[in-house]
């Protein structure tokens, strides 16, 4: 028998057990666990079943095509995206993404190179893997080779059975058959080819979705948009920061009554900062609240997030050097309402555009060093405006802050009283508000070094559920359903430096005076307006929260998940003030 003869097969069941091989592994090995219905052990044996019975149907549906030469050679030229998959995984984890077939055509060669460096011993191993691909892909080429019926055949229904066996097991604890849950459905999309597929269909949708949205943006312009008094701001520095926070909830900010110290470097300056302790944010997920919060839409107007530029295209617009610097990923597709926004701004910059940056640091302390830098290059005449936009508080919460923030549990400092894996959450949540309280701080201070009119405002796109009302999975985390009141309950403040205030001392009481109210990121659009000292034609002055028009909402308006309105009273539900849940919240 000659052993030439198999190197293909052979090859095609390595290729497909590599890579999902990889995936099981990163499966068992979450962290932290998900809370689900199912124990670890038996989570783990639906798991370890599901990817194996999945492999094993491949393989044998990949033997079934064997003796067909055209479908044998389309097969061995697939199966090199092991590859692309298996250095995602192994380099960023999480399987191959839509983000990154967008991002292969646009990184440069140096870029490559550098990445493949960065991972010497990963890039050996696939060279091999790519050296073994060829060979097999070569002699299998011309290959008459069958294999019995039977055997592959045998082969899909053992790997069936593991299938249903791993499905039973999933839907052990309600004790009755269920529609295959989310969570299967996602462990489907890791499994090799599958990823790759839903990859490559989810950018082509996107390429056709995002021509009409992006058309239309792009024609737009606002009607005479220009700074206010130009003649005498010019030759002058400006520079206005807005921080785009992500998932900090006001009840876990001290600087909002929260009994853990979380915000220690704001408090020590907050006399400088207008605090809204009454804000919402239009929704309970980033993608829906922010086209809100940037733009002109409103909940129930939201023409204006396809059809218009957002704030970032109008301070463009009105002469400001804008700037998008993000620590969350690149968005995956680019009909992605943030990117949309994101990439209006003239200097655009996300973590994995610099997989050497990011590497260094990964965490929102990286949005800091590219503040620092873009502030130290600016011009004496600049008028700038830097959106800086976080990972924040976003699950998982430990994965937020350096291991020096990993100040809590702290018996001085006790949390809720909570069993032990929610006690545990708490106290990665608040470490991650800790960090982000630093990081807020160091932006105010290379603000204040600039010694110029500078502002900055700080919000978040939504909240959190934080067992606040129970323990199980409906009680953590955001953007269910429906609309609880810790996941819109946001932290919002201001701060201006000294040139600033001293030029505008009308203005900020007229700010201060607003804060007491209760007040929604919508209004943020025309505030950022005021603050930056813009006008255009046909504004709504009155929405700005610097106006003395300005009018606190009669009821909140919020989108849920299907972009449905819901309706909120603004003083909590049932007549419960925020004040008296945040100490409920703090017993
Ligand atoms: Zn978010």
């Amino acid at each position: 028998m000659k052993i030439g003869k198999y190197i293909g097969p052979a090859f095609v069941i390595f290729a497909l057990a590599l890579p999902n091989a990889v995936f099981l592994f990163e499966l068992v090995h979450q962290v932290p666990p998900p809370i689900g219905r199912l124990t670890r052990p038996m989570l783990t044996l639906h798991q370890v079943l599901f990817v194996l019975g999945c492999t094993g149907l491949l393989v044998s549906a990949a033997f079934a095509i064997y003796r067909f030469a055209l479908a044998r050679r389309a097969l061995h030229l697939v199966l090199f995206f092991i590859l692309l998959d298996v250095f995602y995984r192994l380099a960023y984890g999480g399987p191959v993404s839509p983000g990154l077939l967008h991002a292969v055509p646009e990184t440069s060669q140096r870029e490559s190179l550098e990445l493949l460096a960065g991972h010497p011993a990963l890039t050996f191993f696939l060279s091999g893997v790519a050296l073994l691909g060829t060979w097999a892909t070569v002699h299998s080429w011309r290959l008459d080779l069958r294999f019995s019926i039977k055997r592959y055949v045998q082969l899909g229904v053992i790997a069936a059975s593991m299938i249903v066996a791993s499905l039973a097991i999933e839907m052990l604890p309600t004790r009755k058959p269920q529609p295959i849950s989310a969570a299967v459905v996602e462990e489907l999309q890791g499994i090799f080819p599958v990823d790759i597929a839903v990859a490559f269909s989810a950018v082509a949708i996107d390429g056709l979705q995002a021509r009409h949205t992006a058309a239309a943006r792009a024609a737009f312009a606002f009607a005479n948009p220009h700074m206010t008094d130009a003649a005498a701001r010019r030759g002058t520095q400006e520079i206005y920061v807005v921080v785009v926070g992500e998932t900090s909830r006001r009840r876990n900010w001290s600087l909002f009554g929260y009994t853990r110290h979380t915000n220690p470097r704001l408090e020590e300056i907050s006399g400088d900062l207008v605090l809204f302790n009454r804000m919402t944010s239009n929704a309970t997920n980033t993608i829906l609240s922010l086209p809100l919060a940037l733009s002109r839409a409103a909940p129930t107007a939201r023409e204006a997030e396809r059809s218009e530029k957002s704030i970032v295209g109008l301070l463009k617009q009105a002469g400001f050097s804008t700037y998008w610097i993000s620590n969350q990923e690149r968005p995956a597709l680019s009909s992605s309402p943030i990117a949309q926004i994101a990439l209006e701004a003239d200097h655009v910059s996300f973590p994995n555009d610099a997989p050497q940056a990011a590497s260094t640091d990964r965490f929102d302390s990286n949005l800091i060093t590219r503040l620092d830098e873009t502030l130290a290059h600016l011009p004496p005449d600049a008028k700038a405006v830097i959106f800086l936009h976080m990972e924040g508080s976003h699950f998982s919460y430990r994965q937020r802050y350096p291991q020096n923030f990993a100040v809590y549990p702290d018996a001085h400092d006790p949390p809720r009283s909570l069993p032990e894996r929610q006690t545990r959450l708490v106290d990665e949540y608040d470490n991650s508000v800790l960090f982000t309280d630093q990081n807020l701080r160091e932006a105010i201070d290379g603000l204040t070094r600039c010694r110029c009119k500078a502002g900055l405002i700080f919000f978040s796109d939504h909240g959190e559920r934080l067992f606040d009302n129970g323990l199980t999975d409906e009680d953590f985390g955001h953007g269910f359903p429906d609309i609880a009141r810790q996941e819109i309950e946001i932290p919002f403040f201001a701060w201006f430096s000294s040139e600033y205030r001293n030029s505008n001392p009308s203005v900020l009481t007229r700010l201060r005076d607003n804060a007491k109210s209760a007040a929604q990121l919508h209004n943020l659009f025309e505030t950022i307006v005021d603050m930056t000292g813009v006008d255009y034609d046909r504004r709504a002055t009155t929405l700005s929260l610097f106006s003395d028009q300005w009018q606190p909402p009669a009821s909140l308006q919020v989108l849920g998940l299907n972009e449905n309105i819901v309706t909120l009273p603004p003083e909590g539900v049932a007549g419960t003030a925020p004040e008296a849940s945040l100490s409920r919240n703090g017993q």
